[in-house]
């Protein structure tokens, strides 16, 4: 089944807001074997709506629009819809009432514009809302399916799951499975090179590469009559794939590196504390984003200044002043610090320079090291990233926080 995914909105156009709605609907039909082949927005334009209306219907069995199924003048979805397909717009007196009774309930005035929202193409199948005033509705038609949802996602997500997706699935004769893989310490060219005996020729499973920042994935999908099927192929290929790169893997579930550490944290009860420099408590932050993670997360300390790193950490005043504030030395007696205030398991520190000043030669912007202190043990690395702005070297520094946690942990086993 061929779908477009057709989004009304004056504000997606203007970029007053992100369109969320064609990645959400995308993802879904994914999951249930539908192809979408276009993403079309347009503002609430009766001539353009129709013209997109009428490139779909051409090229495609399923279109979805979202927006425009409000009250005001400016919402015209449906209107225009009724005409393309040739539909009389009837009022539905249930529907009607039901709205009556929502501005009852709420005891805000109904204006006779509410009306608007209680009209629909006379041969259709009314989707509900009980996240707000405005229903969806379907038409089936000459061989087409479209379905209208309302713009807001907190109405337009629900409407999706609970009464378009079932149907749809049940029209589709193939199902999709994929699964995501994440590596470390692999460039995605390098990556698809290693697998390209893998991926050359292959149309199921698919294999596709990306770049997300500081990591690349992988991804592997097949789409075969059952969802069983489609399983098994792309478990056969995980296999392969892991014969070949299997050491770069840390997640075969979607899981990023913050997950998969913490998780491990908490599973062997191996208690974490932190201080930071370059991060300003970014790290922390990640780990108390964990829902139970007090189970094993002593504290995060922000040591900016040198004069931090030695009341809080007792970093020497030698070391700051022979090898720097950003210096492998630092580091390590950061993390040993913390380790003798604390006794936390891992003890992780993190000193670097995020610029856009402050680089010299030796040590220039994007440079930081991280230290790991296991049980005593004390391991320092030093990091470089490219080319980047402050926020993105910041959130580099706390990726590589947990790399090198991950690092430690994995060669304990
Ligand atoms: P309403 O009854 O609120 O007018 P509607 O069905 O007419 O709903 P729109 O007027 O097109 O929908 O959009 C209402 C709001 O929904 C927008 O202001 C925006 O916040 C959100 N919205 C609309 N389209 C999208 C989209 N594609 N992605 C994300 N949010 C969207
Ligand atoms: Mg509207």
């Amino acid at each position: 089944m061929k779908c477009t995914i057709l989004t009304v909105g004056t504000e997606i156009l203007f970029g007053s807001i992100v369109n969320t709605n064609a990645v959400f609907l995308s993802q879904e039909l994914q999951n249930i074997g539908v192809d979408v082949m276009y993403h079309m927005t347009c503002g609430d334009n009766p001539k353009r709506l129709k013209e997109m209306l009428a490139h779909a219907y051409e090229d495609c069995d399923l279109i979805i629009t979202t927006g425009g199924l409000g009250p005001t003048q400016d919402d015209l979805t449906k209107e225009n819809i009724a005409e393309f397909f040739g539909e009389k717009l009837v009022m539905n007196e249930v529907e009607k009432q039901r709205i009556i009774d929502w501005f009852a309930q709420t005891g805000r005035p109904c204006t006779e514009n509410n009306y608007k929202q209680a009209v629909f193409p006379e041969h259709c199948t009314i989707l509900p809302n009980p996240m707000g005033t405005a229903p969806g509705f379907m038409i089936s038609k000459e061989g087409r399916i479209l379905a209208s949802l309302p713009g807001p996602p907190v109405e337009m997500r629900p409407m999706f799951t609970q009464y378009v997706k079932p149907v749809l699935a049940g029209m589709c004769d193939s199902r999709l499975y994929y699964k995501s893989l994440r590596f470390i310490d692999i460039g995605e060219s390098y990556l698809e090179t290693k697998l390209l005996p893998l991926i050359d020729g292959q149309t199921d499973p698919t294999l596709a590469t990306y770049a997300t920042p500081f990591e690349c994935s992988l991804r592997i999908a097949s789409k075969r009559a059952t969802l069983e099927q489609a399983q098994r192929v792309v478990d056969d290929m995980v296999e392969k794939v892991r014969a070949i790169v299997g050491e770069n893997i840390y997640s075969e579930d979607g899981s990023t590196i913050d997950q998969v550490v913490l998780k491990l944290l908490l599973s062997r009860k191996i208690s974490l504390s932190s201080a930071e420099s370059i991060t300003g408590g970014q790290f922390a932050k990640t780990v108390t984003d964990m829902a139970g993670i007090s189970e094993i997360f002593d504290r995060g300390i922000v040591t900016y200044s040198n004069r931090a790193k030695m009341e809080e950490l007792g970093v020497s005043a030698e070391t700051l002043d022979r090898y720097g504030a950003v210096s492998e030395q630092t580091a390590g007696e950061m993390a040993e610090g913390l380790y003798r205030v604390t006794g936390s398991d891992v003890c992780v520190s993190v000193t670097g320079i995020a610029g856009p000043d402050g680089g010299t030669e030796e040590t220039p912007v994007g440079t930081f090291f991280v230290g790991v202190c296991y049980k005593g043990k004390v391991s320092v690395k030093k990091h470089f990233v490219n080319r980047r702005t402050r926020a993105n070297i910041r959130d580099g520094a706390v990726q590589f926080m947990f790399r090198d946690i991950y690092k430690v942990l994995r060669d304990l086993t």
